[in-house]
């Protein structure tokens, strides 16, 4: 199948921290992929800056081993690779000094669009924005990109809001959560608001629960002692879960525009309960299979961080009333895969006698691995053993779909990336839902803080704690199997 790819606008993009992880494995990467397509004008130039004293050429050398390591070898076409170095610059700059403003200043161009991805710790934010200005560097069109976690609690959220908001307008900044770029959580907004089918049924009268799953087989090495500032409740619940829930519980926005779909988003937000001790699991990794724990990785040896949470959320309005959503998440086990899992209801009454073999519909939404959707179906089992019932799943795999290989799926961030230079805020946070976000994290947090509570212990490789199970059994249901 043949995408339709609309070439964007002529752009400078200057990425700050070019040098670092995220900007090699993500951003860079995905650029490269853009040109290929054809999304990027000749024109389009990408200057890196971080504070490494690096040449042009050591830079384009740094991209171009980016790209060998981080791009399917099927993409990877030499002459487009050396076309895509040529637009590439490097500066050499420091977020907190003066040297190397006035090199970047004199490299942006006048009539194209001007970006600046910070891909820097959220405590440079405030300096680089501070410094485009005061170099003249950012002009009124300017778009600033930020990356998570944006803020740890409501305070710092608010502050760093704040001093954004000193030096570009909200429609400038560009707060980024690379799941909504995912094509699998777009496609959970064509599915819900492109088609008749659902929509009639996608509420508590029809909808018994929904499950959300982040399931991660890595554990915190290497990263332990940044983590442990955060875990999982601030890592992924308040800024990924929260919006794929949104997305799932959200009214249909009146247009697929950035202001109508984020003022929905909110409302969600706004309307989700307070969370009962009882219905939180936290829980830390153990040592096992030769490798350590939590506690071994992290830099303090009685932390209290969380690397997995399940919660029970409820959201308080007319279409949600009485639909609990189970949210889970965890690092260390069984399997790698999230999924979005919306099960529904048993049909009034059964005409048949088969009881036993009937199973609920179940709509699940895969964003890793294999990207795709899968509707889970009774159908009559085959055969002349009488009316017995069976459960078989629609399957739609993405890539099958797309007609591309499966690690070949446009990433998140080259999707998000071309939104920023076509001024497109849709899938990116708006300040407010950030906020709206955090003010309901916070107590939940200081719940848990104030009740000096230890996460509980769970088996590396396992689907997490026991107490975890419960928290559905005792409602009569089960959590979907972790499986990759
Ligand atoms: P990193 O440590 O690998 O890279 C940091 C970059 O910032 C380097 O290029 C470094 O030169 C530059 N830098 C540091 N101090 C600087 C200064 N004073 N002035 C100019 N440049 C400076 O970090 P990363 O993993 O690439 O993460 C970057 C941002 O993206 C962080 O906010 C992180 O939370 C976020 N993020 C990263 C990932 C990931 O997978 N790596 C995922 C999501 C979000």
């Amino acid at each position: 199948m043949v995408s339709r790819v609309i070439p964007v606008e002529s752009f400078d993009l200057v990425i700050f921290g070019g040098t670092g992880d995220l900007a090699r494995r993500k951003i860079l990467p995905g650029l490269y992929r853009r040109y290929l397509a054809g999304q990027m004008t000749e024109d389009s130039r990408i200057i890196g800056a971080a504070r490494a004293d690096l040449t042009e050429e050591a830079f384009r050398a740094q991209v171009g081993a980016a790209i060998e390591q981080f791009v399917p070898k099927a993409r990877q076409d030499t002459a487009v690779i050396a076309e895509f170095l040529a637009r590439i610059s490097y500066v050499s700059i420091d977020a907190k000094g003066t040297g190397g403003w006035e090199a970047l200043r004199a490299k942006m161009r006048p009539d194209v669009v001007r970006a600046f991805y910070f891909s820097v710790a959220p405590s440079l934010f405030g300096e680089l924005a501070e410094r485009l200005h005061r170099h003249s560097i950012a002009d009124a069109r300017a778009r600033i990109v930020v990356e998570k976690p944006f803020g740890r609690d409501l305070a710092s959220a608010k502050a760093l809001n704040a001093v954004l908001a000193s030096h570009f307008s909200e429609g400038q900044i560009y707060r980024i959560d690379h799941y909504l770029g995912k094509e699998t959580v777009q496609n959970l907004m064509a599915v819900r608001f492109a088609n008749i089918l659902f929509e009639p049924l996608w509420k508590s009268e029809y909808i018994d629960h929904v499950q959300i799953t982040v399931a991660e087989t890595v554990g915190v090495e290497g990263r332990g002692a940044y983590y442990d500032k955060s875990g999982a409740m601030r890592d992924m619940v308040q800024n990924h879960m929260m919006q794929l829930l949104c997305l799932i519980a959200m009214e249909p926005p009146y247009h697929f525009d950035p202001d109508a779909v984020r003022d929905e988003k909110l409302k969600v937000i706004r309307a989700l309960q307070p969370i009962a001790p009882g219905d939180i699991v936290r829980g830390q990794y153990l040592a096992g299979g030769g490798e350590g724990g939590y506690l071994e990785h992290c830099e303090d040896p009685g932390s209290r961080t969380e690397s997995y949470i399940a919660m029970k959320v409820a959201i308080a309005n007319w279409r949600w009333q009485g639909t609990p959503f189970y949210l889970r998440t965890g690092k260390k086990l069984r399997a790698r895969t999230s999924e979005i899992a919306i099960t529904f209801k048993q049909p009034p009454h059964s005409i048949f006698d088969d009881a036993e073999g009937w199973k609920e519909n179940v709509l699940v939404i895969r964003l890793q691995p294999n990207e795709g959707m899968e509707l889970m179906m009774m159908i009559k089992e085959p055969g002349p053993g009488g009316m017995r019932l069976m459960q078989v799943p629609l399957d739609m795999a993405f890539a099958d779909a797309l007609g591309v290989e499966a690690d070949d799926v446009p990433d998140a961030y080259e999707r998000l990336i071309m939104d920023v230079i076509r001024g497109n805020q849709t899938l990116f946070m708006r300040g407010d839902e950030v906020e709206a976000a955090w003010a309901w994290t916070d107590p939940i947090i200081q719940g848990w803080e104030g009740r000096g509570e230890r996460p509980q212990g769970y088996d590396a490789g396992s689907t997490g704690p026991d107490d975890a199970l419960m928290l559905m059994h005792r409602d009569g249901r089960r959590w979907r199997e972790i499986k990759g």
